[in-house]
C-alpha cells in the first residue's frame, strides 16, 4: 500500500476497521507538514459521525508499576470476556533535551499487538507535550470511527502529560504500587486528584498483603479529597496482572460509573465541555502559528523581549504592542 493516500482511501479504510489504514491516518495527523494537516484536519470532519461510541479510558503510573503488563492483561479481559474491540495509544512525551523515551523501546504489549480484536499504537518518538492533547484526541477519533469500542490512552505518570490525557478521556485509572517507600512515589498529589479508580498492582505473593495494606491507606487518602459533583469518590483496588485477578472487579468499576455519568446526564456534558475546550485551544494554536509566520513581527518580538529585558517597558505594554501590530498585519494582508 502507498505510504500516503486520498482522504476517500483514509475514510473508506477507517470505516471498514482496516487496522493499517487507521495506522497510516494516525501517522498523518501526528505530522506536521502543512498539506498533511490540510488532509488530516478533512478526514477528522469527515468522520466525526463515526465517533463517540467508546469508552475512553486513561492509565498511568510511574515507570515499573506495571503499566503494560496489566494493560495486557486488562484488555485480554475486555476482549474474552466482554468481547469488545480495545484500542491502546500510548502517550510519552520525549524530554527535549534527552529525546529518551520513558516507556522504553521494547516491544510492549506482545499478545495484544497479535490480536485481531485489538490495536495497539506506539506515540511518536520525540513528541512534545504541547501538542499532545490535540494528537490524542484526533487519535481517538479515528480509533472510534474504526470501530474500537474502548480506547485505552497510556501515560507515563510523570506530570503534564496526564494532564493532556485527562482533558480527552471520560475516565483516569492510575497505577500504583504498595510498600514502595515513599508515600506517593513520585506521583503529584495533583495527578492522584485527577484519578477516578486507583489499582495497587502486584498483588501477589508475598506482596499481596502489603497490596491490601496499601489499598486501605490510600482508600482513606483518597477519601479527603471532595467527591466530584457526580457524587463519585475515586475507588482503590487491588489487582495482579501476572494472575490475571482484578481485572474484572476494575472494569465493573469503570462501567459502574460510566452508568452513573451517563444517568446525570454528565458523561455527554464532559464530552461537551472538552470539545468546546478542544476548539478554544486550536484557535489559539493557529492565531501562534500565524504569528510565528511573520518574519516581520518575529523581527519585532526580539525587539520587545529586548525593551522588556532592559526594563524599557513592560511584558503588558509589550504584549498589548504585538497584539496591535499582529491585527495590523491581519488587517493589511486582508486589503
Ligand atoms: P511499566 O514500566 O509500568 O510498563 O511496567 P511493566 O509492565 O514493564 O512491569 C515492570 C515489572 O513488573 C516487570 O518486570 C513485570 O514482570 C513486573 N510485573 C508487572 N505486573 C506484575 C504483577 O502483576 N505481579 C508481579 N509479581 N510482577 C509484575
Amino acid at each position: 500500500m502507498k505510504a500516503r493516500l486520498n482522504l476517500q482511501e483514509y475514510a473508506n479504510g477507517i470505516a471498514k476497521g482496516d487496522r493499517v489504514v487507521l495506522a497510516k491516518a494516525i501517522t498523518l495527523v501526528e505530522s506536521t507538514l502543512p498539506v498533511d494537516r490540510a488532509l488530516a484536519d478533512q478526514l477528522i470532519e469527515k468522520i466525526l459521525p463515526r465517533t463517540g461510541n467508546s469508552i475512553r479510558i486513561g492509565i498511568t503510573g510511574v515507570p515499573g508499576v506495571g503499566k503494560s503488563t496489566f494493560i495486557e492483561a486488562f484488555g485480554k479481559h475486555i476482549i474474552e470476556t466482554h468481547k469488545k474491540k480495545l484500542a491502546i495509544l500510548t502517550v510519552d512525551p520525549s524530554s527535549p533535551l534527552t529525546k529518551g523515551s520513558i516507556l522504553g523501546d521494547k516491544t510492549r504489549m506482545e499478545e495484544l499487538s497479535r490480536n485481531m480484536m485489538a490495536f495497539v499504537r506506539p506515540s511518536s518518538s520525540g513528541e512534545a507535550v504541547g501538542g499532545i492533547t490535540h494528537r490524542t484526541r484526533e487519535a481517538i477519533h479515528l480509533c472510534e470511527a474504526a470501530g474500537f469500542e474502548i480506547i485505552i490512552v497510556e501515560t507515563v505518570g510523570v506530570g503534564q502529560s496526564e494532564v493532556a490525557v485527562k482533558k480527552s478521556v471520560d475516565f483516569f485509572l492510575l497505577l500504583m504500587l504498595a510498600g514502595a517507600g515513599d508515600e506517593l512515589q513520585g506521583i503529584k498529589k495533583g495527578i492522584m486528584e485527577m484519578a477516578d479508580v486507583v489499582a495497587i498492582t502486584k498483588a501477589d505473593g508475598e506482596n499481596k498483603n502489603k497490596a491490601n495494606e496499601a489499598r486501605s491507606e490510600y482508600q482513606h487518602a483518597l477519601h479527603l479529597f471532595r467527591p466530584d459533583v457526580s457524587g463519585w469518590s475515586p475507588k482503590v483496588l487491588t489487582c495482579s496482572a501476572l494472575l490475571q485477578e482484578g481485572m474484572d472487579a476494575i472494569w465493573n468499576t469503570i462501567v459502574e460509573l460510566q452508568q452513573l455519568l451517563q444517568n446525570q446526564g454528565l458523561l455527554e456534558y464532559r464530552r461537551n465541555q472538552q470539545q468546546v475546550e478542544w476548539m478554544h485551544e486550536c484557535f489559539d494554536q493557529l492565531l501562534k502559528q500565524q504569528f510565528e509566520q511573520s518574519a516581520s513581527l518575529q523581527k519585532k518580538n526580539k525587539h520587545l523581549e529586548n525593551e522588556v529585558l532592559n526594563r524599557r517597558t513592560t511584558p503588558q505594554q509589550a504584549a498589548q504592542s504585538m497584539l496591535s501590530d499582529f491585527i495590523e498585519l491581519l488587517r493589511t494582508t486582508k486589503s
